[in-house]
């Protein structure tokens, strides 16, 4: 691990939440989740298996933590497993965990040949807590087996700007909430992101002006780090641009497109597209992906000429 990972790492852990009271947004799921956690506390019971599914840095690892600390498992018999991209497990560690979460038992193959019998071991209630990117890749068995399923959505640039102001006090800088809001709306819905840019404006407000962070120095720092203002990345836009070069707005089939872009057309669906939607640039019709005026104006292209260049 080199030192900027460590850093970062260090960064990370200072600004996780670590109870739902310090968590903002996705109001639904931890509505939910509370009910449940409370429930299960008051049973003495374990909390059903539990899964978070969607696109990065929206908190499902957060909330895995959060939902062992606020288990109270010093009073349970339980402890939180918790597997991460939980889509890549092998199949024979998968077979394993059917029965270790249907039943706490878990049989064991011991010794080979004529020998070879099988033992089998009682485990204590536990709760499994997944993650994933990728829901569509986890097998039926392994989805079935998760009584709570929850996908998170990106953030609105409101929320995001509440927990930049919350991680800029934490970190003990000087913001303001115009600063934030910049930050957050350019963000792409996500916080991981959030938190980075906000990293990078505190080195420019450190090194090119006085410390404090206003909108002056963030947008200079923003536009010196190349983000977008509406906070697509790169892909967001080779995806947009794409659809309106090659497939005159669409809609076009998400295997076409995924093939135009040399991108695995899960990774469209589940990492990109959920935001593309979610910010109005595309739509999904039954005849596949189209931009909406949105993405022309976006790219600074006019509708009406490329229909022309394609007529
Ligand atoms: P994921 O597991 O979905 O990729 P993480 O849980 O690792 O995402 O979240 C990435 C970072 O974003 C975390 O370090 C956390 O500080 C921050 N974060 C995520 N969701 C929230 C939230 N709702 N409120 C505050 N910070 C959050």
């Amino acid at each position: 691990m080199d030192i900027n990972q460590e850093k970062d790492n260090e960064f990370d852990k200072a600004l996780r939440p670590l109870k739902f009271s310090d968590f903002t947004g996705q109001e639904s799921i931890i509505k939910n989740l509370k009910v449940f956690v409370e429930a299960s506390n008051q049973r003495n019971d374990a909390l059903d298996h539990t899964l978070f599914h969607g696109p990065p840095g929206l908190g499902k690892t957060t909330l895995a933590h959060i939902l062992a600390n606020e288990l109270n498992v010093g009073l349970k018999v339980t402890s939180g497993p918790f597997i991460d991209e939980i889509h890549r497990l092998s199949p024979v560690i998968e077979e394993y965990l059917y029965s270790a979460m249907e039943d706490y038992k878990i049989d064991i193959m011991i010794e080979s040949g004529p020998n070879a019998r099988t033992v089998q071991l009682n485990l204590n209630p536990f709760t499994l807590v997944g993650a994933t990117t990728r829901s569509g890749f986890l097998t039926n068995p392994m989805r079935e087996r998760f009584a709570i399923s929850n996908r998170l959505e990106h953030y609105q640039d409101e929320l995001l700007s509440k927990i930049v102001e919350r991680s800029s006090n934490i970190l003990d800088l000087s913001t303001d909430s115009e600063s934030c809001f910049e930050i957050a709306r350019r963000s792409r819905g996500t916080p991981r992101i959030s938190n980075s840019l906000l990293r990078r404006v505190r080195d420019f407000a450190q090194i090119k002006s006085d410390g404090k962070i206003n909108l002056e120095i963030t947008k200079y720092a923003l536009s010196s780090l190349n983000v977008d203002k509406n906070g697509l990345d790169e892909m967001d836009n080779k995806i947009l641009e794409t659809i309106i070069e090659k497939y005159n707005g669409g809609p076009v089939g998400i295997s076409t497109l995924s093939t135009s872009l040399s991108e695995n057309s899960e990774t469209i669906e589940e990492v990109y597209e959920p935001f593309l939607i979610q910010q109005g640039f595309i739509i999904r019709t039954p005849r596949g992906r189209q931009v909406t005026e949105k993405a022309y104006n976006h790219l600074g292209r006019n509708k009406n000429n490329q229909n022309n260049l394609f007529n």
